[in-house]
């Protein structure tokens, strides 16, 4: 470990390659011998340009997408894709159709219903969120405009371990919290948001992919902010975008490539979650997983204690051991580990060192 840096388990904003850290730093005072910062120049110089293109291009390599797919860089995090998603797809009398899989996912349908426009297609909330919903679960509407998941529940720990089938109804997923956390037929989705800070950078940016053909005609009676075509049409500069953000998200794009891409990083996220989860389930019952195993994150692994005091205990003294941002969500409690793409393996061993032992000593 770095001196003074700690395992950070935090959800997000959460921790960044180091690599991709120090890289930053070192040509943070003088961008690309430009004599200026990334966030001093023009979003029209030949060097951000540059900086916009290759992090576009590095996305859909990593994604394995085609011509046919665009990638976008919109600000206002991923809540503002909720409102934006409904705002542009649900139209002429159509639903935006739901499935909730926890709060993120809810609050997305939420911002469907103030626009009068949103149906629930399943929902694991009766069961705690503990699970996802299955296909045979996912009932759409007739009048479906588009059906809208959440890929990955940073609260409640449950991520799909398939893609929803809708024959030819759009698919649509946020993916804020397992964005390039590993390979997927992204073909099938019509398009994919994520606010960044989760797994690829600092807040203030959400990346989406996009099918080309499914933003061509946006609705003209909507800000122009909101049209997804506004970003389509000018490569994301309609106006001065979150520069720095962006030239950050393609830093650990880059990262990824160089990790051997999104099966390697997949391969290294199941082998740290299997550490914690196998942990989880040799405990007798000390450690309480709140997801359905079948429904695990490799992201987010959300636990709890026998009582409040042995959890306050553990995080107390994990912290001593430099394993910080452990806490649960206030709506789960408990604890929760967040071992995106730039924990290191060595992190995640260090907590399942330190949970073994703790269960010894209480
Ligand atoms: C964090 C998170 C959000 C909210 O992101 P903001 O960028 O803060 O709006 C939405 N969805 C998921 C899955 C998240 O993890």
């Amino acid at each position: 470990m770095e001196a003074n840096r700690v395992y950070n388990f935090n959800p997000g904003p959460a921790t960044m390659p180091l690599e991709v850290l120090k890289e930053t730093q070192k040509e943070f005072l003088n961008f690309d011998n430009s004599g200026m910062s990334i966030i001093e120049i023009s979003h029209r110089s030949k060097e951000y340009e540059q900086v916009h293109n290759q992090a576009k291009a590095d996305i859909k390599e990593l994604m394995g997408l085609g011509d046919d797919y665009d990638v976008l860089f919109i600000q206002g995090g991923a809540s503002t894709e909720f409102a934006m998603v409904p705002m542009n797809f649900a139209l002429n009398g159509k639903k935006g159709n739901y499935v909730l899989s926890g709060s993120f996912s809810t609050k997305a349908f939420k911002e469907a219903e103030i626009q009068g426009v949103g149906a629930i297609a399943a929902s694991s909330k009766e069961n705690d969120f503990r699970n996802i919903p299955k296909q045979s679960d996912i009932k759409l509407g007739d009048d479906a405009a588009y059906l809208h998941i959440c890929y990955n529940n940073t609260i409640y720990g449950t991520e799909y371990h398939y893609i929803p089938e809708t024959s030819s109804i759009p698919l649509i997923a946020d993916m804020s919290s397992d964005m390039l956390s590993r390979p997927l037929d992204f073909n099938k989705f019509s398009l994919i948001y994520a606010g960044v800070q989760k797994n690829l950078g600092p807040a203030g940016v959400a990346l989406v992919v996009v099918k080309k053909s499914f933003i061509e005609n946006s609705p003209e009676n909507i800000p122009t902010m909101f049209r997804y075509n506004t970003y389509s049409k000018k490569n994301s500069l309609y106006n001065t975008p979150p520069a720095f953000g962006i030239y950050f998200v393609g830093k650990v794009a880059a990262w990824i490539k160089k990790q051997g891409g999104l099966s390697v990083m997949a391969e290294k996220n199941a082998k740290k979650a299997a550490l914690l989860y196998d942990i989880i389930d040799n405990s007798n019952n000390f450690y309480r997983g709140h997801a359905e195993k079948d429904s695990r994150s490799f992201m987010n692994v959300t636990f709890r204690l026998p009582s409040e005091e042995l959890e306050a205990k553990f995080i107390a003294k994990a912290k001593e051991k430099q394993l910080c941002g452990i806490k649960g969500h206030r709506s789960v409690g408990g604890l929760r580990a967040s071992i995106y793409n730039a924990m290191p393996y060595e992190g995640v061993k260090c907590l399942a060192d330190f949970m073994v032992e703790f269960q010894k000593n209480n």
